[in-house]
């Protein structure tokens, strides 16, 4: 009987994991609630117009259409039962039950408020390809807004873009946006001046880019300012609403800023499986609920279970892409080593391929062991980087194309929006609608 591998989830984790395991003698099922392989970092380029959601988000059905051992089912992963080695999800109703030998766990994470969940209204994360379409329709929906109010005082709060959150996601969507408005859409509008528009970058920690060095995040820091992004550290934000942001620790004049345009880009939580599995296994989550595990990334008393990329915590590592695809590949490993008779658990050894950051067109930051490289070269490596890990030659191809334009033209192809978009999160879900009218009657 061939031995059956369930992943559960298609992000960097699950696919390299599934991919390890081309030639070996198993049964591979992909579970993933969405149809897509997402490529997460290059989100931000969706949401302010550069890329098509289609190339950073191939079928994981057609990544692996070669991998004969491989199948993929779409489905939410609601349980996991590991006493009876069965994987449950489901999906329109559809409920589907899927056995497992070994059970690889590449779930990721959600946007985290930090408790505040009601910020999400008004202030989507960027984690998925509905959060980017949202952000896009949001963001040029504001300039549309902005150039057909009367009033030019009225239009300061529809002008003025608020991204919480300093670290890679929210530098790089600032200085999106600061392009955007400078460049791409100056010749646009009329009644408008796009280039004055505001935006402004919060965080409460005292340096942006946490995690790169501190001579790297201070060039960050004069890059967005030449770029004209307002940075307020040691700001904390304490409520959101449709209007604007209330903050603490940023001084007088930024206690309540006018703002329609709203980004979060603060916060990351781990999978609720993650949880779920710790308490079956008796295992710990550590202070971000991601599961710990043994050093071969197994769950504790669970050698057949298997816990990789963001839901996984292990020796600090963070919640990076290359951390999620090289322990999918190590757990993957593990399962091939097994099946040829040998049980010694290897442990997960981290090599550090380093982090980069773009703020701008030709400006990034790098760093990479002791080196160290902020501007054009490190954009170079940034584009190199980012080309070699999209997905699929077609995708790679396109995104060139579409990057020439945005570089050298400074115009973006992807800004169709519709109005249901700008209305995001705020459109009455059927279910909301019934539960209205129940309370009205
Ligand atoms: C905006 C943004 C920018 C980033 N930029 C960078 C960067 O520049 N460099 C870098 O190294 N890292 C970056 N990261 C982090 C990186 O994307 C993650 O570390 C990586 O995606 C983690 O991979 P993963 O496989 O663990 O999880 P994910 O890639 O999140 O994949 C999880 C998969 O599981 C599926 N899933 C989740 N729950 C269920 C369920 N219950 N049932 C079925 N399927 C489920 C999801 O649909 C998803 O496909 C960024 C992240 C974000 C959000």
């Amino acid at each position: 009987v061939t031995h059956r591998v369930v992943i559960i989830g298609g992000g960097f984790g699950g696919l390299f994991a599934a991919r390890h395991l081309r030639r070996a003698p198993v049964a591979v099922t992909v579970v993933d609630r969405t149809t897509h392989h997402l490529f997460q970092p290059l989100l931000y380029h969706v949401a302010t117009g550069i890329l098509s959601e289609g190339e950073i988000a191939p079928p994981i059905r057609s990544v692996l259409h070669r991998q004969r051992n491989a199948e993929v089912v779409l489905g939410e992963v609601a349980q996991i039962d590991l006493a009876a080695r069965v994987v449950r999800s489901n999906v329109l109703g559809s409920e589907l039950a899927t056995p497992y030998d070994s059970l690889i766990v590449a779930a990721g994470g959600a946007t985290s408020y930090f408790g505040h969940d009601e910020f999400a209204l008004d202030a989507p994360g960027l984690k998925s390809i509905d959060d980017a379409l949202e952000l896009r329709a949001r963001i040029f929906g504001a300039f549309e807004m902005a150039e057909r109010e009367p009033e030019p005082a009225a239009r300061g709060p529809w002008m003025t873009f608020i991204v919480v959150g300093a670290g890679a996601t929210g530098v790089e969507m600032a200085g999106q946006i600061a392009e955007l408005r400078r460049h791409t859409l100056r010749s646009d509008f009329r009644r408008i001046d796009t280039s004055a528009a505001r935006i402004i970058l919060l965080d409460g920690r005292p340096q942006i880019l946490e995690g790169f060095d501190a001579r790297l995040a201070e060039r960050a820091m004069r890059e967005l300012g030449r770029l004209g992004v307002e940075v307020h550290l040691g700001a904390r934000v304490t409520g959101i609403d449709e209007h604007g942001v209330a903050v603490e620790g940023a001084g007088p004049e930024l206690q309540r800023i006018a703002a329609r345009t709203k980004i979060w880009a603060a916060g990351v939580s781990a999978s609720p499986l993650g949880a779920q599995i710790a308490a079956a296994a008796g295992a710990d989550l550590d202070r971000g609920g991601r599961v710990k595990v043994l050093p071969d990334c197994s769950l504790p008393g669970r050698p057949e279970v298997f816990v990789v990329g963001d839901l996984m915590s292990l020796n600090d590592l963070p919640g990076v892409a290359e951390v999620a695809m090289q322990s999918g590949i190590h757990a993957a490993g593990q399962i091939r080593r097994r099946l040829r008779g040998d049980d010694e658990p290897r442990p997960f050894r981290y090599r550090d391929l380093g982090s980069v950051a773009s703020i701008s067109r030709f400006y990034a930051v790098v760093q990479f062991g002791r080196i160290r490289v902020g501007g054009l070269l490190g954009w170079l490596v940034w584009l190199f980087v980012h080309l070699v890990f999209l997905t699929g030659f077609k995708n790679r191809v396109s995104a060139l194309f579409h990057w020439a334009i945005s570089i050298f033209g400074r115009a973006r192809t992807e800004r169709a929006i519709t109005i249901e978009q700008v209305h995001g999160r705020r459109v009455p879900t059927a279910e909301a609608q019934i539960g209205e009218s129940d309370l009205g009657r």
